[in-house]
């Protein structure tokens, strides 16, 4: 079955160019209204133009496809939203996507270095979500889609700032997956790696030539279909690939012989093995789970073999 759009209002944030481009076109194409948000500036934002966003809503339009402009800075996320309410009455998709980058080694990142980053970033990605919210839960349905990096995940030399952001993306995705689920809200985290501006003269020539963005829009599309009941789920891709990343805790070790001890330095060391040993590691779903798991440690604790 063909998964369609028509009468779903998409919001793609930094759609003027690369990853979010294809994600604003996939959706035209799909049937969707598509608000075209981008603030125009370099990679490094700097700077804004009305091109960028103006350039894509012509393209969608000539495909047979309904699109809108909108060039306002996620960090006024509200005024995105305002512009699918006023333009279609209401808002159905977010995809928070708009990105710059700072690389700075850690002790010549600036404060406005760090601020930037997290403003366009995280409370970017914030100020969009919160606003669309109180429509998603009205009308019991959203889609949400987060922007994370595998610089984030296991960082990356020169991008202290961009990988505190977009770990803090899973985060923010995480707890916005938990409040929506009741409401038919979803949230999932695309992490992508994919020829743009960003990573020009960082991934290898020949790479780069092969890992076109069009590649990842249909894993952005297809997550945000209404049918995808996934929820809360962090997905990779790049050159038409796509694997779910989660992540795992290991089986740990106890660093006391029983409820009256106090573990020492030494105790640590002593299992410091045991506790690093990721072999029987598991996913835990939740916050509860890890919470119930220290029950049963509590248990063997004073129940000592
Ligand atoms: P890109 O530079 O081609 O596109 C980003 C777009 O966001 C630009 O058009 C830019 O004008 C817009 N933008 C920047 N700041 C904005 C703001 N404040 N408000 C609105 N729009 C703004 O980069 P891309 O590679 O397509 O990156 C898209 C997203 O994917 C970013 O969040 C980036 O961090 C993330 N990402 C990209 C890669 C990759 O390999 N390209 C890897 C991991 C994560």
């Amino acid at each position: 079955m063909v998964l369609r759009f028509d009468n779903r209002v998409v919001v793609v944030t930094g759609a003027g160019a690369g990853l979010g481009r294809e994600y604003a076109l996939l959706f035209g194409k799909r049937g969707a209204k598509v608000v075209v948000n981008d603030l125009g500036g370099n990679f490094h934002g700097e700077g804004n133009s009305s091109r960028a966003a103006d350039l894509v809503v012509e393209e969608i339009r000539k495909l047979g496809g309904t699109a809108v402009a909108d060039y306002n800075s996620v960090v006024e996320g509200h005024k995105i939203i305002e512009t699918a309410i006023s333009n279609y009455g209401r808002i159905d998709v977010l995809v928070n996507n708009a990105g710059i980058l700072r690389d700075k080694s850690i002790a010549n990142i600036s404060d406005n270095d760090w601020n930037l980053i997290h403003d366009v970033h995280l409370k970017g990605s914030f100020m969009t979500t919160r606003a669309a919210w109180p429509y998603f839960k009205k009308q019991k349905f959203g889609r949400i889609i987060m922007t994370t990096s595998n610089s984030g995940i296991y960082g990356n030399f020169g991008q202290a700032n961009y990988s505190a952001a977009k770990l803090g993306l899973i985060g923010l995705a995480n707890t916005v997956a938990i409040e929506g689920a009741k409401y038919n809200v979803h949230c999932n985290t695309i992490c992508p790696t994919a020829a743009s501006r960003m990573t020009k003269g960082i991934l290898p020539d020949d790479l780069f030539d092969e890992m076109k963005p069009e590649l990842i829009a249909p894993v952005v599309v297809y997550l945000c279909h209404e049918d995808t009941m996934d929820n809360g789920q962090v997905i990779e891709s790049a050159v038409g690939f796509a694997t779910k990343v989660h992540f795992v805790r290991g089986k740990g070790s106890l660093i006391r012989d029983s409820i009256k001890d106090v573990p020492t330095p030494e105790t640590v060391k002593a299992k410091w093995g045991k506790i690093t040993d990721m072999k029987n590691a598991k996913h835990f779903n939740s916050n509860m789970e890890v919470s119930s798991s220290f029950v049963s440690v509590m248990d063997r604790l004073k129940n000592p073999l």
